[in-house]
């Protein structure tokens, strides 16, 4: 346990996928008043550097976040749809001289959107990254707003709901370095639920040839249902997930292929601004013939 390291992810399209639909997700959570709860079960390290040791190592970064940035700049692509200018507004707020050298996490992506009176609660397991995470969040001067625990977010994080304004947001996002955490994810969904059925909840997962990725969101689209709530299942594929054989007959097992993002109490207006999106990311960050997207929703 505890070999993944969001570091040399950070930006890569399964990023872009998560943050869009986070930023999207806020941004509409964040038009009434009353105080807006975020409960980040796994934070991660809240910041990073694209430029550094651990994102230059897999370099995913350049085929996800990079990518969009420098094709954005050329003024002969077509013009970004909403939810996606908004993820590189975001992105781009926090490298003011230009270029990405810093890429946000969920932490800092969601403080950066909240108000004073919001509250933003991350639980990290990694030492490492923990670590990290508070030296990066005290520099915010944040006080009371935001908290950090190293606890475990499956076990722990549900005693944030319901928060007193009875209105809260839910990242659950997990490395899945084990099986049994895709059925930590539903027992998780599934007690939260029970404890505040008015919050949305989000959760990110991999697509990944291995029955419990693949039963997932079917999962997640039961337990909705039988709930009585909404949901919305969006996902984002840029390859093939073959394993591939070269010249020499070595094979080579293709990095993360596809994920997606199932959220339970979407905001209403999400599906709109994915719709023209998605398709957007999958032929920007398409890898092969392989890239497509797909959203559905339901409840
Ligand atoms: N949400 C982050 C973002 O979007 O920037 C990325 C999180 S990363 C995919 C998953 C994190 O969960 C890792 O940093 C890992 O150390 C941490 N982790 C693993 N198991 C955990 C647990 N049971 N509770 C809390 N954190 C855990």
């Amino acid at each position: 346990m505890f070999s993944y390291r969001h570091a040399f992810h950070a930006g890569n399209h399964a990023d872009v996928l998560k943050h869009t639909v986070l930023i999207a997700t806020l941004e509409h959570l964040l038009e009434k008043e009353a105080a807006l709860t975020v409960v980040d079960t796994h934070a991660g390290a809240g910041l990073y550097r694209l430029d550094g040791d651990y994102a230059g190592t897999s370099g995913e970064a350049a085929e996800g976040v990079l990518r969009l940035l420098s094709e954005a700049k050329d003024a002969k692509t077509t013009p970004l749809p909403d939810a996606l200018a908004r993820y590189l507004a975001v992105v781009r707020d926090f490298n003011p001289k230009g270029g990405a050298r810093i890429y946000p996490g969920s932490p800092f992506i969601t403080h950066h959107l909240l108000r004073e009176h919001d509250k933003l609660k991350l639980f990290e397991l990694h030492p490492t990254d923990a670590h990290t995470l508070d030296a990066n969040i005290a520099q915010l001067e944040a006080g009371r707003q935001i908290a950090v625990l190293r606890e475990d977010g499956f076990g722990s994080a549900t005693k944030f709901l319901p928060p007193p304004s009875r209105r809260a947001l839910v990242l659950c996002d997990p490395s899945y370095e084990i099986k049994s955490d895709y059925a930590r994810v539903l027992d998780f969904v599934s007690a939260a639920l029970k404890r505040f059925a008015t919050g949305t909840y989000a959760v990110w997962y991999p697509i990944i040839p291995r029955p419990e990725a693949h039963d997932l969101p079917r999962r997640l689209k039961t337990l909705a249902t039988k709930a009585g709530k909404s949901w919305l299942h969006a996902t984002l594929t840029v390859k093939s997930s073959k394993i591939v054989t070269d010249a020499s007959g070595a094979t080579h097992r293709p990095g993360l292929p596809a994920s997606g993002m199932f959220l339970i109490n979407p905001p209403y207006t999400l599906k709109a601004l994915l719709e023209p999106a998605l398709p957007q990311m999958a032929q920007r960050l398409g890898q092969d013939r392989h890239a497509t997207s797909s959203l559905e929703s339901g409840g």
